[in-house]
């Protein structure tokens, strides 16, 4: 029975806008031709503007771990020493990552709900001058916690910054080069609202010395040979690129820069205010207490007798709107509300109002009906949201 309408509130893989669903729908093209190279090209340009750099970029078929795992193949060699800076899951993989490769990792450790002290990161780079390269997640999706990327760009002028930009991009802004940020790591399935499948690093000139000493072996994600192929008279890829996931990435990022980008991180920002002031008056505790610049997700505790993960699967089930559960050893703790991409002040009431529901009905729970969303209602009027096509 299709009695409610499904609502996909993830931060990653987000909802599809209809136009790029139908920019999926081109029919193939030969990547070798000019065709491909101008949509290439363009996809490039918009990804540039989008990310603030005059940087090289490289784009990739694969997920976004893909594109962090190429990174650290081209950065670095085996031994080198990497700052990693870690408050959350999504920086635990990087840690993953450069150990896997042999690399000797240095971490400066946060709580998940805690702010990260970049003079701690300043202090280690110090008494470690070995230290080549430093990595940092803007958006950690597992908290909702963003991360100052200008000033991890600040402590990290002397060496090589790695930012993981993956669900951050699209949602608050980011000045790569201004910041000083020799490789931004991001991909097309969390705010730039396409489906999963694209990967994409831009390239400093520091980054790319560093690329020329590597001695890690590398292949599909080899940058010197990204390089080249997008120099080509028909700028293209060296094996056979996602030609749809391009196509429709082209048409997601079109629709972002129409809109203009301050426009796409205004409604960001009151998604994000309006979910804030609605979870936490529905009694529910916040994980990040302190207000941050716009968030791709926002997370809070449940109550201690209800299991999230359950919560989850039952407000998919009987409301049609997938959120998501905690990370890790927070799995059946914390939920998840995503809100970035394609996205707009009715998912969010509906959501709210479908937890409200939940809570009440299956949990007992006591609350004034309306009040949560009456709360993000106030947050969108006062906002002055801009109509906008996404
Ligand atoms: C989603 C995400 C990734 C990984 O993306 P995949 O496409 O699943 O590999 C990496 N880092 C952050 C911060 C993310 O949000």
């Amino acid at each position: 029975m299709m009695l409610y309408k499904k609502r996909l509130m993830i931060p990653g893989p987000t909802p599809i806008p209809e136009k790029v669903v139908q920019a999926g729908l081109e029919p193939m093209i030969d990547e070798r031709t000019e065709e491909f190279g101008r949509l290439f090209s363009e996809l490039s340009l918009n990804l540039k503007k989008i990310i603030n750099t005059d940087n090289d970029i490289l784009i990739f078929s694969s997920s976004i771990t893909g594109a962090c795992e190429g990174a650290v193949q081209n950065l670095f060699s085996q031994g080198d020493h990497v700052l990693v800076i870690n408050n959350g899951y999504f920086a635990e993989r990087w840690i993953q990552i450069c150990e896997a490769y042999n690399l000797m990792v240095h971490q400066v450790n946060f709580e998940f709900n805690e702010k990260v002290d970049f003079s701690k990161a300043k202090k280690i780079l110090k008494e470690n001058e070995q230290i080549k390269g430093a990595i940092c997640v803007f958006c950690e999706t597992s908290s909702g916690m963003m991360n100052d990327i200008e000033l991890f760009g600040a402590v990290t002028n002397d060496i090589l910054s790695i930012v993981d930009a993956a669900s951050g991009l699209g949602v608050s802004e980011i000045k790569a080069d201004q910041w000083g940020i020799d490789v931004v790591v991001s991909g097309g399935q969390k705010a730039l609202m396409t489906p999963p499948g694209i990967s994409f690093v831009t390239v400093s000139d520091k980054a790319w010395k560093a690329n020329h000493t590597s001695n890690i072996s590398k292949f599909y994600f080899d940058w010197q040979k990204a390089k080249k192929y997008s120099q080509e008279k028909y700028p293209h890829t060296p094996y056979t690129p996602a030609i749809s996931l391009i196509f429709q990435l082209r048409e997601a990022t079109n629709m972002i820069l129409d809109d203009g980008l301050q426009n796409v991180y205004k409604k960001h920002e009151l998604l994000y205010k309006a979910t804030r002031e609605a979870v936490r008056s529905l009694g529910l505790r916040l994980v990040l207490e302190m207000d941050t610049v716009a968030s791709s997700v926002t997370a809070a505790y449940l109550p201690e007798y209800i299991n999230a993960e359950i919560f989850v699967e039952q407000l998919a089930n009987e409301f049609g709107i997938q959120i998501t559960d905690g990370p890790g050893i927070y799995k059946d703790k914390i939920i998840r509300i995503g809100h970035c991409g394609y996205m707009d002040p009715f998912d969010i009431i509906a959501t709210i109002l479908a937890i409200e529901t939940l809570l009440q009905k299956r949990y007992g729970y006591n609350l004034l009906p309306g009040n949560a969303v009456q709360k993000a209602q106030e947050v969108f009027a006062n906002g002055n949201l801009v109509t906008s096509n996404i």
